[in-house]
C-alpha cells in the first residue's frame, strides 16, 4: 500500500492546490465530487480511497447540488440527479458513502470539512470558470486554516491529463501528435480500491458516517424547484445508462461510424457526450472499450478506421476543446477567437445581411430554412443535436444575426440551455469553431463571413436525406417516438 508521500508526491493528473502533510489527528478523507459525477472509473475518488487507506481513515464523499448553476434548466438538473441515484450505489460499493447536499458547493464543502475535520481534501477537475471559481474558494479557506488541509484536485475526467498541455493549442494538428506520442502512457484501465477503514460506531449504533439529504429524483427535484427550459422523454442519466451506451454503440454503430457519422437519421454516433459532460462514465472506459473492438483477430478494415475516427473526436477534439476552455479565458465569447477570423469579420461587419432574425425567432425556430427550423426543434425538444447539423445551425444564426458577436451569445445561449450536454468546453469550442474559425484557417472570402468557413443549405442539404430528418423532426412534434436508431 503506498504511503501518502507516494500519493501526494507530483504527478500530471494532479494539482496539489493546498500542499504540506495531512492533518495529523484527521478523522476521515473528504472527496468533493463535482464534475467526476461517478463512482467507476474515477481518479479522484480512487484518490481519496488510496489516501484513506493508506492513513487508516474512512472516506466519505460530498456533493453540493446548487439550484443556481449558470443556465443549468430542469431537464440537466434530472439528468444529474439520475446520475447521483447510481453513483451512490456504486461508491457504497466501494465502501464510500456519498452524501448530497443542497447549497453553494465550496460552502456545503467548507461546511462538510468543519462537521468531519478531514485529514485531506481531494476534489476533481473542471476547466469552466464557475468549477475554477469554486475550487479557488475552497483552497483559499483550507490554505487558510491554523493547520491546513492538503487539497489534491485530480483531473479525472480527461484520457490524457491537461497539464501535459500548459499552453493553448492553435488547431487539432499541433495537439493530435503529442497526444498520440503519450497516449499508450495513459490508455491503461484504472484499479478498482475499495475503502478498508469503516466509519466508527458506539455500543448503540450511533456514529457512523456523516448524513445527507435522500437520494432519490422525486425528493431532490422536489428540492431544488428550477424552473426554465422542461425535461425531455427518453434520454436518462448515470452510468448505467452510459454503460448501456456504450454497449449499444460498440456492438451496433461503432463499424459503421466511419463512414455515416454524418448521418443525422439514424444516429451512428455514441450518443454519450451528455454523459460525458456530467462525468457519468469515464472517456478512459469508452476509449478502452472501443479501442478493444480494433484488437480483435480478424478485424474488419473498416472497423478499424472507425475506432481510429471516433478515438480522433473523443480523445483529440474533446481534449482540444478542454485545452481552449483551460488556457482561454475568453473562451465564451468572440474575443476567445483567433485574430484573423476577428479581422474578416470585423471587415464584413456591414456587409447586408439578406434575412435578420431575433433571438426569439430562432429560438421558436420560425426561419425560412427548413432544415435549420428542424435542427432547432430537434434540439428543443429532444435535448439533442446531430454534430452535422449543429456545425450547420450555428453558421447560420451567423449569417442571419446583426453582428458575429450577437451570433455567439445567441448561439451559446440556445446551445447551453436546450442541449444535454451544453455548458460543455466542446460547446464553448463548436460555437468559436462555427463563427469565429476557432481551430480552423482561412477559406475563400465571402460577404458576412469573410474568409471564416461557410456553409450552404444546398450542399448540406444533399449530404444526407433531409427531407426523412425534415419528417422526422415533425414526428417528434406530434409525439413521435425517440431517439431514432435505437
Ligand atoms: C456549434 C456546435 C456546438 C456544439 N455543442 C456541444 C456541446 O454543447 N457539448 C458537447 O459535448 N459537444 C458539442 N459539440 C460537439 C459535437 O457536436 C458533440 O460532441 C457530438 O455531436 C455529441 O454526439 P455523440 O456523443 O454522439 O458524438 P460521437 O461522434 O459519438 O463522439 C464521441 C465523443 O467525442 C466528443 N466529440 C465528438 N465530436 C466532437 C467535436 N466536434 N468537438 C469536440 N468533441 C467532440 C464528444 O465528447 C462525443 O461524445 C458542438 C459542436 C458544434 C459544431
Amino acid at each position: 500500500m503506498a504511503d501518502w508521500k507516494t500519493l501526494l508526491a507530483p504527478h500530471p493528473r494532479v494539482r496539489l492546490l493546498v500542499q504540506g502533510a495531512p492533518v495529523a489527528d484527521g478523522s476521515c478523507v473528504l472527496y468533493w465530487m463535482q464534475r467526476a459525477q461517478r463512482a467507476k472509473a474515477n481518479p479522484a475518488l480512487n484518490l481519496a480511497i488510496a489516501l484513506g487507506n493508506s492513513l487508516k481513515l474512512p472516506v466519505w464523499a460530498v456533493f453540493g447540488l446548487t439550484p443556481s448553476y449558470p443556465e443549468a434548466q430542469r431537464r440537466h438538473y434530472r439528468f444529474l440527479i439520475e446520475g447521483l441515484v447510481d453513483t451512490q450505489a456504486d461508491a457504497a460499493q466501494l465502501g464510500v458513502p456519498l452524501v448530497v447536499r443542497l447549497g453553494d458547493p465550496p460552502a456545503v464543502v467548507l461546511k462538510a470539512v468543519e462537521e468531519s475535520r478531514p485529514a485531506v481534501v481531494v476534489g476533481d477537475e473542471n476547466p469552466v470558470r464557475i468549477g475554477q471559481c469554486w475550487r479557488a474558494k475552497v483552497a483559499e479557506s483550507l490554505s487558510q486554516r491554523a493547520r491546513p488541509i492538503p487539497f489534491p484536485v485530480v483531473d479525472a475526467d480527461v484520457v490524457v491529463p491537461s497539464s501535459l498541455f500548459p499552453k493553448e493549442e492553435y488547431a487539432a494538428r499541433t495537439i493530435r501528435p503529442k497526444i498520440h506520442r503519450m497516449l499508450h502512457e495513459w490508455l491503461k484501465p484504472l484499479p478498482v480500491i475499495k475503502a478498508k477503514t469503516p466509519w466508527p460506531t458506539d455500543e448503540s449504533g450511533q456514529g457512523g458516517p456523516p448524513q445527507g439529504e435522500p437520494i432519490t429524483v422525486e425528493h431532490l427535484m422536489g428540492q431544488i424547484r428550477v424552473g426554465g427550459v422542461g425535461e425531455v422523454p427518453n434520454y436518462p442519466g448515470g452510468t448505467r445508462e452510459a454503460e448501456r451506451r456504450l454497449q449499444r454503440f460498440v456492438a451496433q454503430r461503432l463499424a459503421r461510424y466511419g463512414k455515416d457519422r454524418n448521418e443525422p437519421i439514424p444516429y451512428m454516433t455514441s450518443e454519450l457526450s451528455a454523459h460525458l459532460h456530467f462525468g457519468h462514465i469515464s472517456p478512459l472506459t469508452i476509449a478502452l472499450a472501443v479501442q478493444k473492438e480494433a484488437e480483435e483477430a480478424g478485424v474488419a478494415a473498416e472497423t478499424k478506421a472507425s475506432v481510429e475516427s471516433y478515438l480522433e473526436e473523443m480523445i483529440v477534439r474533446r481534449e482540444l476543446a478542454i485545452n481552449f476552455v483551460a488556457r482561454n479565458p475568453k473562451y465564451d465569447s468572440l474575443a476567445g477567437c483567433p485574430d484573423w477570423a476577428r479581422a474578416t469579420l470585423a471587415k464584413h461587419a456591414n456587409d447586408p445581411r439578406p434575412k435578420l432574425y431575433t433571438a426569439t425567432q430562432l429560438e421558436r425556430a420560425e426561419t425560412h430554412d427548413p432544415l435549420w427550423n428542424a435542427a432547432q426543434k430537434e434540439m428543443t425538444l429532444t435535448g439533442r443535436m446531430h454534430n452535422y447539423l449543429r456545425m450547420y445551425w450555428a453558421k447560420k444564426i451567423l449569417e442571419w444575426s446583426p453582428d458575429p458577436e450577437t451570433a455567439f451569445a445567441v448561439a451559446l445561449d440556445l446551445n447551453d440551455r436546450y442541449e444535454m450536454d451544453g455548458r460543455d468546453p466542446n460547446g464553448y469550442t463548436g460555437v468559436a469553431w462555427a463563427i469565429g474559425g476557432k481551430h480552423d484557417r482561412p477559406w475563400g472570402e465571402r460577404p458576412i463571413f469573410g474568409t471564416v468557413r461557410y456553409m450552404s443549405y444546398d450542399s448540406t442539404r444533399r449530404k444526407f436525406d433531409s427531407e426523412r430528418y425534415i419528417a422526422y423532426v415533425r414526428g417528434l412534434e406530434r409525439g413521435g417516438s425517440l431517439p431514432l436508431g435505437d
